[in-house]
Formats: C-alpha cells, structure tokens, sequence
C-alpha cells in the first residue's frame, strides 16, 4: 500500500437500481412513478429561457420553499378511499400542519441530498444511531462514510417495525415510513411512541412513499421539536430526474441544516428544478389523480400476484416485495430481466429470496403479468 493511500476516505458505495439503455423495457425496478409530470410542469418548461440560466440561482430557492409550504398546509379532500386510505377514518390522508411557514422546509438534489445532510448535521453522537435490519440501504452508507456509529434493529419475523426496539439510548433514529423494500406502514400511533421515547435525539421519519396510503406524520411537528420529515418529489410528483426532496421540521432544525448546507455548497437546486418542482408543488388535482391510479393498480395488483402463489406484506407503497412459495427470487429476477421486465433484487441476509416490483401503468403490470402466468413452476 503506498503512504498516501492511508489517508484516503475509502467507502462502499450505495448501488442504485439499474437505469437501462434500452427504450423497450418494462422498468419496474427503481419506484419511479409510471406516469408523466403535471401538464403545468410541461408548461412551465417551455417558459424558460436560457437568459435564466446565466445567473446563480437563488440560494434560498424561495420559491420552491414557499410552494412546499403551502403545499403541506392544504388538507386533502374527497372520502377517506379517494385520498388513498384503505380505513375510513376520518383523519386518514388528511394530515397537514397548519401555519406551516418556508422557514419551516429545507430543500435539497433529491430526498437523498437532504438526508445526507441530515445525517451530517444531525447525527455526531458517541452513541449509535438506530435503523431497521432491512430499510433504505443508504443509510448505513452515509453512516459509514461520516463515521457515524450505528446499530441495526431487527423487523420481526412479519418484517415490521418493532417500536420499543427504539428506545434504548441512542444518537438519534432513522426510519422510512412506509418502510422500504418491504412496503409496510407504520400507525401514527406506533410513530409517535418512538419519538415519545426518543426526545432527547433527533427522530427522522423517510416519507418517500408516504402519499401512497399513508397519512403523513407532519402533523406531529406541533408536538415534537426533534422531528424531521423528509419527502420526495421523485415518486407521487413523477419528477426523479428533476432531483428535488425537502425536509419539514422545526425553525431551529432547518436552520442547522441551512448552516451546513451553506458551509458545503450554497446553490444545491438549480434554476430549472426551482421553477418546474413550484409548478409540480401548485398542482394539486394531478397529484391526487396520479397517485389514485397507482394506488388502483398496486391493489389489483396484489389480488393479482397472490393468485399466481406470491406472498408480501400489505404494501402502502408504490411497489410490492414479493416472495413466490417454489420458484427463486434470483432466478425469476434474471428470467423477468431476460423478458426486458426489470424488478429489484436485493442479495441480502432475510430478502434474498424477495423481489420488489414497481408498480407501474396497468399494462405494464399486465406484461409482467401475462410473463409471469407462463413461466415454470409459477402455479
Ligand atoms: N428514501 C427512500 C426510502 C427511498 O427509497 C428513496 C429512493 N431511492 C429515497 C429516499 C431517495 O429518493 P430521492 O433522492 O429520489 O428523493
């Protein structure tokens, strides 16, 4: 090994899903959401002029951050199943804070850019930080990479969360909700447990799919200074490619986080994905309409896939993590790619014989179906 090599920052770095250079392929494999941006993002488009282009963006992105404001200060309407939630009760879906001010939302390159500040601000305790076994599996990277100290709680054997795993001493806790890969959704009952026993560290709540069925623990900012909750343009707003995720917490939080995102790089969102994400953020009657039609889709798709023997967990997400009770996962994961249908395949202790699939348009779920239906051993 040369000298200098001993003080280089070595990492394992996170492997995102296969983005495939063919156009013809089912592409389930990464979350994304199968239908286009808004109309008024298009239109949006169109209206920018290179001009806007010469100068450095507002570092603020105050326009950005004033839609998201008012974006998760709007209750949503229609009957408990219209906003997505499989019990009628009449505060599912609905969660939204009031007097939510842009002081309140830190925006960042993707959900992932936030989260990783967040990690960096957030997390500098001697004491590990708590995440499940199986979860985002970005968070033990960034933990690796700032030499943060953390420890892994076990999903019981129903792959759930168990709350009381949480609330022994920590330096601050993490999770998705619903969890990813497994799609399961936590009450916001069991949430705010963890943060009751978790006040003296930062609790992060991952809401990437949040807007497929569950109701948003935001609500609970009222109560809770240490919350932070994170979500994604990248899913229910169809807008991956554009990189746009943000955080909603305290004042006191986003300013810590402004302050270390200020001493790294001040113009993180650039001018196109501030003007386009405001108009995502203003559509409100599209949002609700797309993620309808996936919810309709991942529903039928769960009769679906159960009748052709597979086996998963209530999934609240906008994919299902799927087990067949006699063919492989690894096996069918290379005969779907074959096909041009790509799925996620995790080579993990517990979920190596899982796969999560996307759930996309009803006929590219109907492709994957009518593969499936054929293929040996299936039924
Ligand atoms: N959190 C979870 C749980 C995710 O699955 C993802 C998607 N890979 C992200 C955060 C990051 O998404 P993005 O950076 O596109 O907002």
């Amino acid at each position: 090994m040369k000298k200098w090599e001993e003080n280089i920052r070595k990492v394992t770095p996170y492997v995102p899903g296969e983005q495939p250079k063919r156009r013809d392929v089912v592409k389930l494999n990464t979350n994304e959401n199968p239908y286009p941006p808004s109309p008024r993002v298009a239109k949006a488009l169109r209206q920018i002029s290179t001009e806007s282009m010469r100068k450095y963006p507002d570092p603020e992105a105050r326009m950005l951050v004033e839609a998201i404001a008012e974006m998760e200060t709007s209750p949503r309407s229609g009957s408990a199943a219209e906003r997505g939630c499989l019990s009628e009760d009449a505060a599912c879906g609905t969660a939204a804070m009031e007097n939510l001010t842009p002081e309140q939302i830190f925006v960042g390159v993707g959900s992932d850019d936030v989260l990783a500040m967040i990690f960096l601000t957030f997390f500098n305790s001697e004491k590990p930080v708590l995440f499940p076994d199986i979860t985002y599996s970005f968070y033990d990277v960034w933990a690796d990479m700032l030499r943060i100290p953390y420890e892994r709680q076990p999903l019981n054997e129903a792959f759930e969360i168990v709350g009381r795993d949480y609330y022994k001493e920590n330096g601050g806790v993490i999770f998705p909700n619903p969890n990813a890969p497994t799609g399961a959704l936590l009450g916001l009952d069991v949430i705010e447990d963890i943060i009751r026993h978790n006040q003296d560290v930062i609790v992060v709540v991952d809401e990437a799919y949040i807007d497929f069925g569950g109701v948003s623990c935001v609500g609970l900012l009222e109560k809770y200074d240490n919350l932070i909750v994170v979500k994604t343009f990248s899913k229910s707003r169809s807008m991956a490619g554009m990189r746009i995720g943000y955080a909603v917490a305290g004042k006191e939080l986003i300013g810590y986080l402004n302050d270390v995102k200020y001493s790294f790089n001040s113009y993180t969102m650039n001018q196109t994905a501030i003007l386009l994400g405001t108009a995502a953020a203003r559509d409100n009657e599209y949002f609700e309409e797309t993620r309808r039609k996936i919810i309709a889709t991942r529903e039928k798709a769960k009769l679906e896939l159960a009748k052709l023997g597979f086996s998963f967990q209530d999934s609240q997400a906008n994919f299902l993590f799927v087990t067949h009770k006699s063919v492989p996962a690894a096996e069918l994961f290379a005969a779907l790619k074959e096909e041009g249908i790509y799925v996620r395949y995790f080579d993990r202790p517990r979920i190596d014989n899982y796969l999560r699939i996307t759930i996309g348009t009803d006929e590219e779920m109907e492709r994957l179906y009518a593969f499936l239906r054929t293929y040996p051993g299936i039924r």
